[in-house]
């Protein structure tokens, strides 16, 4: 690749050859019928296990705690052959997002207790932000901690709660104190969801799958000591765990892997697409190309330590209004089998479904097809989850123009 160091090529060649040996035909498959940004729940944790056998499944976290201790740069190209390959990815919530707050507030106990399990897979994280009341204005939540001797009781519900019902622990943010301003008074708590109080109820996506909740918390006792940085100044933890889950994301590999995969597609089936879906194809290709150079541009940022600004915004927007835009146009290949899909066939008597999809198998010989309509759906989310693109461009406005 253009512009790679020695040591980035040679880094490229092991990853490469680790995806050769390690990555079977199943998790491919598992791969190749995501319908959303997650996969199949016990395909991403057969791969993590992989991964945390050769000691990648924490790419930026230091090597002290388990991490592979990799640069952007590394990481990147991780991610680059990774989606090449068709590996699935490993679930953000826990390694991604919990994981880096935990090194950077943790006590050395909640580190040395935490780390080692959410890195085997024993622990699977959710995230507890959003309340009915509280989504762009996160800071408005309600949801209410009272000191109790050396536990806190948590009172109120969590909303989107994306696979809270796989999860065994969630990081929440709670109300302990009503102060002036909203953002003070808040605290990061780590919660075991087998305690008794919680509920988890499913909510049905328009894809007819089930991958959010709504979490509900009736006098729930958990201890002092699962406190994550200050009491009442949660918040400080808030923001820092949102800069690892908005930032770093590969998406222009991501997309430049699903385009070519559709042309594979197209061209296994003997299907050219119309001279107007290709151009539209060739069109998108190009703001890949642009997209990557972006990407390229931060990446470079990163390793000389020059500050990124608003570009993980920036990024949020121009990555996730591509990728739906990618989800339309598998769409339109896909063709008449996508009108095949309803909601009421891949839920039969109104049930809630979990993944993998059913309705794969109505196409098991072209399953890109029977997943298209399901992806395209979910895409939807993109603009909204991870902070919408609204408030991504209320902050560029604000940074950049000083509105
Ligand atoms: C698929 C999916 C998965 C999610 N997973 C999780 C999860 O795991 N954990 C979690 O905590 N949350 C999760 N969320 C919640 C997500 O973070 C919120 O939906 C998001 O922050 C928006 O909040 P809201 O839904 O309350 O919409 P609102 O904040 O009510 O916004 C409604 C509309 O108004 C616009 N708007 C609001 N304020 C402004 C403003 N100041 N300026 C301009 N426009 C504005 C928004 O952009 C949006 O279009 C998930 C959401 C989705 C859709």
């Amino acid at each position: 690749m253009n512009g790679e160091s020695t040591q980035d090529e040679a880094f490229r060649e092991e990853v490469r050859a680790f995806l050769r040996a390690e990555l079977t035909p199943e998790l491919k498959k598992a791969g190749a019928r995501m319908t959303s940004v997650y996969a199949d729940h016990d395909a991403s944790m057969e791969w993590q296990r992989i991964l945390h056998a050769k000691g990648w499944a924490a790419p930026a976290w230091p090597v002290e705690y388990g991490g592979a201790g990799w640069s952007a740069r590394q990481r990147h190209i991780y991610e680059s052959e990774r989606v090449k390959a068709g590996a699935p990815p490993v679930s953000p919530m826990g390694i991604k997002m919990a994981g880096p707050a935990i090194i950077g507030f943790g006590t050395e106990e909640q580190k040395s207790f935490f780390l080692p399990r959410m890195l085997s897979g024993e622990h699977f994280w959710c995230q507890g932000y959003s309340e009915p009341q509280a989504g762009s204005d996160l800071a408005a939540l309600q949801m209410s901690a009272r000191r109790d001797g050396d536990d806190f009781i948590c009172n109120g519900s969590k909303i989107w709660t994306t696979h809270a019902s796989e999860a065994n622990w969630m990081f929440c943010l709670v109300r302990t104190t009503r102060a002036e301003r909203k953002q003070q008074g808040i605290t990061f708590l780590l919660i075991d969801m087998e305690t008794p109080g919680v509920e988890v109820q499913p909510i049905t996506m328009s894809s007819g799958e089930w991958i959010q909740n709504q979490v509900f918390f009736d006098n729930v006792r958990v201890p002092m000591a699962n406190v994550l940085g200050e009491v009442d100044r949660g918040w400080t933890v808030a923001k820092y765990l949102l800069d690892f889950e908005r930032g770093s994301s590969a998406y222009a590999p991501t997309l430049k892997a699903a385009l070519d995969r559709l042309r594979g597609n197209l061209a296994q089936a003997s299907a050219r697409p119309s001279p107007a879906l290709g151009y539209r194809l060739d069109e998108f290709a190009v703001q890949i190309e642009v997209l990557d150079a972006l990407e390229m541009e931060i990446l470079g940022k990163l390793a000389s330590g020059a500050p990124t600004g608003t570009d993980a915004s920036m990024m949020k927007i121009l990555g996730t209004e591509l990728e739906q835009r990618f989800t339309e146009l598998q769409l339109e290949a896909a063709g008449p089998i996508s009108r095949a899909w309803q909601p009421g066939v891949s839920a039969p008597g109104g049930e809630v479904l979990t993944y993998p999809v059913p309705i794969a198998d109505y196409c098991s010989d072209a399953p890109w097809k029977a997943v298209a309509p399901l992806r395209y759906l979910n895409e939807r989310a993109g603009t909204i989850y991870a902070g919408t693109n609204e408030i991504q461009r209320n902050i560029i406005a604000k940074a950049e123009f000083g509105l």
